[in-house]
């Protein structure tokens, strides 16, 4: 059995904790076992160190008593790269604000213990001045307004895509100048600009919908990993959808026919059964 059909047979098995392993034997299958390991080392660590490098190992605190949303705030922004601490209580929320440093908080509005609007005035009052999101089921223009009054520095209404929040904790981190965020995402001759939210390859501009951007920012910052329909889905997509893989596979197609038609190496593929993964020629 070779390596790779051993893998894909532990995948089935278990998809959770696999994915990282099997894109980066399936790129590099041909080669020893050995080197396959160095390789395999090396990559992983390249790709782990870049994301670091990118969010700075910034840390993020999110307060949110909604156990689902919670959780997935807290692996998204994990995977992403940062470094999250979830509480599900005001009172608990306020005290870490105050305790611990972080570079930006993301507030739920209704919480048991202590309002968010109690956890930002809490914040503000003992001179923290970090960046802070809410989120919030209502959308009355009120608590915009309150949040605003009160020193938040922005406003998601649930729900919201995850794709979306993330681009506001990155405008809020580069806003506060405190974040070394990155600016371009590169794999070969591509590059994705991630301020002006362009994207060229080998000097050609390239015009993509906002959700193909989006897919393309995935696929670049997880780059060598293969992505499971089901992740695409939550981070690009709204993250209730219901996973229909045809919207997948249909902005997939658009995507690759304009980044990997006209150029060479192709650099977006499709694993069966399994998922989509950009591959950077430094891994292959
Ligand atoms: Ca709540």
């Amino acid at each position: 059995m070779s390596v790779r059909q051993h893998t894909q047979h532990g995948v089935n098995k278990d998809e959770g904790g696999l994915f990282h392993r099997v894109s980066l034997v399936a790129v590099c299958k041909s080669v020893p076992i050995s080197e396959l390991t160095a390789r395999l080392h090396s990559c992983y660590l390249s790709r782990a160190d870049a994301q670091a490098a990118q969010n700075g190992s910034m840390k993020i605190l999110i307060v949110e008593d909604e156990p689902k949303t919670g959780d997935y705030l807290k692996q998204g922004l994990g995977e992403a790269g940062f470094v999250v601490d979830l509480l599900r209580d005001g009172t608990d929320g306020l005290h870490h604000a105050l305790t611990e440093d972080y570079d930006l908080a993301i507030l739920d509005v209704m919480l048991p213990g202590m309002d968010g609007w109690a956890v930002l005035a809490g914040i503000r009052k003992a001179g923290k001045d970090m960046p802070v999101l809410f989120l919030s089921a209502r959308d009355h223009v009120d608590d915009r307004v309150k949040g605003l009054e009160l020193g938040a520095d922005d406003y998601l209404v649930k729900p919201f895509a995850f794709s979306e929040l993330l681009a506001r904790v990155r405008t809020l981190l580069r806003r506060g100048g405190k974040g070394s965020a990155t600016e371009f995402l590169r794999a070969a001759d591509l590059e994705l600009d991630l301020l002006r939210r362009r994207v060229t390859r080998a000097g050609k501009r390239i015009d993509l919908t906002s959700k193909e951007f989006a897919l393309l920012e995935l696929l670049l910052r997880r780059q060598d990993e293969v992505l499971p329909r089901s992740l695409i889905a939550s981070q690009v997509w709204d993250m209730n959808f219901d996973s229909d893989t045809n919207v997948i596979e249909v902005a997939m197609r658009r995507l690759r026919a304009k980044v990997d038609d006209n150029f060479e190496p192709k650099l977006i593929r499709t694993v069966r059964g399994m998922g989509y993964v950009l591959e950077s020629p430094a891994c292959a």
